[in-house]
């Protein structure tokens, strides 16, 4: 079933997207893998093609594109690898923050270069001591009379070693009670001094994605560079976060149709007992239920997609899609490595690095317990 707001113009440009991936991406992807981060150039290349960024306005480099061409960019994505996030995160995730709350001058001064590639963003709201509970958060900006004194360190940082420019959610009011009401967001520059990068985190999954921590001692940031107003920092972030987990439950389905398209492909050519792994009715139905998982979840994630883009109010509607595409992208993931047999442990098999990348995507953007405390709460428990 094709999805009501999926255009021809769309499906140009996903043909369009999947060439140029077939050249620029899939044959380099185990390389970034090995590497631990996609090349800037691929970046730039992205760029040259408009997939950074179409939505903006074309006075800031965009198309005016609609919310259905980032649904094509991530599925796309997605389907050469979940290292591939940080062009979602940059293009759906943080540069929305800039072109929300940001004022004119900083818009011109940055948004044309994110949709070049020239510049990179991140978000930055974990620290070590502070991931589900943001508003606990310990990174300060003290202001004087120059702009903002930040000081504070920020833990599993996507594109935290490319990014030129970073969004960090810091504290202007520590002691603000309620404590959220203390947020603000500050937009920090690659060249700020007293910022610098702390390590690439090695992780079990996502390896092409820059993941990093980030440090801010002293860093001077300047008042241009405050992003919206001083303590509605928290405000923004629960407007913004739903596309983030939007963009985190399309890459699941996405994710899933891929898994299920590689076991389709296995079962059929492997034998056993002199027959196809086909053929056994447990294979059968295991694929039958997972297929029939995965379609009802994009019906679902289709809808809130449509509703999201007619403006609507998506809040418990995104937390349902989020828990539940990613939870379901983790069982499908063992799933299909299941009917893989040994090979599907071997790294030489596509189905092995899904299978480490599928979980993390019930963590970030708001772990999956948080997303169901939401729905609890829209549904008058608490
Ligand atoms: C690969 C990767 C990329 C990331 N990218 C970014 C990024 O770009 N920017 C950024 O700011 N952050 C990023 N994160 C951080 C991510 O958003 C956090 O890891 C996530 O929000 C969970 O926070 P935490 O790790 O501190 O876990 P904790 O908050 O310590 O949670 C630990 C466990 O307790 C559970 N838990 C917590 N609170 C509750 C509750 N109230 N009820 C029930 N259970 C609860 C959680 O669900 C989880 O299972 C990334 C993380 C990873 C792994």
């Amino acid at each position: 079933m094709k999805a009501s707001y999926i255009t021809e113009e769309h499906e140009i440009l996903r043909q369009s997207l999947r060439k140029f991936l077939e050249k620029e991406a899939y044959p380099y992807y185990d390389e970034w893998e090995k590497a631990g981060e996609v090349p800037r150039g691929f970046w730039r290349k992205l760029g040259e093609q408009g997939y950074l960024c179409p939505w903006l306005d074309e006075k800031y480099g965009g198309f005016g594109a609609d919310f259905g061409y980032s649904v094509v960019i991530n599925e796309e994505m997605e389907k050469v690898g979940t290292g591939l996030i940080g062009v979602g995160l940059h293009n759906d995730i943080v540069v929305p923050y800039l072109h929300a709350y940001g004022t004119e001058e900083q818009k011109q001064k940055w948004l044309p270069k994110c949709t070049t590639g020239e510049c990179i963003t991140a978000i930055a709201m974990t620290e070590p001591g502070a991931g589900s509970d943001l508003a606990s958060i310990r990174t300060t900006a003290v202001e004087n009379e120059k702009g903002f004194t930040l000081n504070g360190e920020k833990t599993f940082i996507t594109n935290g070693i490319h990014a030129d420019l970073v969004v960090v959610v810091c504290k202007t009011a520590p002691h603000a009670s309620p404590a959220y009401k203390g947020i603000s967001l500050m937009i920090v520059e690659r060249d700020t001094p007293g910022f610098s990068r702390g390590r690439k985190l090695d992780k079990i999954g996502l390896n092409s994605q820059d993941t990093s921590e980030l440090i801010f001692e002293d860093a001077a940031v300047s008042k241009d560079n405050l992003l919206g107003k001083k303590g509605e920092g928290f405000y923004y972030l629960m407007n913004q976060l739903q596309q983030e987990r939007l963009i985190v439950g399309i890459g699941a389905i996405a994710a899933c149709e891929r898994m299920l398209e590689l076991t389709v492909e296995y079962v059929k050519e492997r034998k056993a007992f002199g027959k196809s792994i086909a053929s056994f009715q447990n294979t059968q139905f295991k694929l039958a239920e997972l297929q029939t998982e995965v379609e009802i979840g994009r019906t679902f994630l289709d809808r809130t997609i449509e509703a999201h883009m007619n403006g609507e109010d998506v809040v418990k509607e995104v937390s349902m899609s989020k828990w539940w595409t990613t939870d379901l992208v983790k069982k499908v993931a063992m799933e299909c490595m299941h009917l893989h047999g040994g090979y599907g442990y071997m790294e030489e098999y596509e189905i092995a690095r899904r299978f480490r990348d599928a979980p993390v995507t019930a963590i970030y953007a708001g772990s999956n317990e948080i997303m169901k405390t939401i729905i609890a709460k829209k549904m008058g428990l608490v």
